[in-house]
């Protein structure tokens, strides 16, 4: 088993776009690739849990959302960051899936595919859904509050500015 860094993607590691369906349009949040590399340096192992509705919903094909993560992957890469895997749910509210956050199924799938150790393991995210999951399933939180983006406070373990400094928390949970 091994500790897991679960992190949102939009507005915890790339700037939210709404559905974003353009490679050319995806842009790290400050540090996002090296602080990935730092946590993976510690011994974390990371997977991105998304909700992506714009798929349910006719928005966005799933050509194109492989297409941004691909991007995105490659731009954490030149910074040394590496994902384990990618989850996501691609149903709308109206669907009530089980997976959709704030419900906790796309944690239950990472963790029925990786030894994850949940006592040291976290959720990051900006929004609401994400720390209200975390909590569901007894994870650590950590909200994400970009500068700017005036993200109401989630009543999370931890709060910080960037990824980037949330590093230390994080690695207070080893
Ligand atoms: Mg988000
Ligand atoms: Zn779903």
């Amino acid at each position: 088993m091994k500790p897991y860094v679960f992190i949102d993607r939009d507005d915890t590691l790339i700037y939210d776009v709404p559905y974003l369906n353009v490679p050319d349009k995806v842009r790290l949040t400050p540090g996002a690739g090296r602080t990935l590399a730092r946590l993976r340096a510690k011994g974390f192992g990371i997977i991105v849990i998304s909700n992506q509705s714009g798929i349910g919903r006719g928005k966005i094909t799933l050509a194109q959302l492989e297409a941004v993560n691909a991007r995105m992957k490659e731009l954490l890469a030149q910074d040394g960051g590496v994902l384990d895997d990618i989850f996501f749910c691609p149903h709308t509210p109206d669907d009530n899936c089980a997976c959709r956050k704030p419900r906790t199924g796309m944690l239950e799938q990472a963790c029925a595919k990786f030894a994850v150790d949940l006592e040291r393991s976290a959720m990051v995210g900006d929004s609401q859904a994400d720390i209200d999951m975390g909590k569901a399933f007894h994870l650590k939180t950590v909200q994400i509050r970009l500068a700017g983006l005036n993200k109401p406070d989630a009543k999370a373990d931890y709060t910080a500015d960037s990824l980037e400094n949330a590093f230390s928390y994080l690695c207070g949970l080893l």
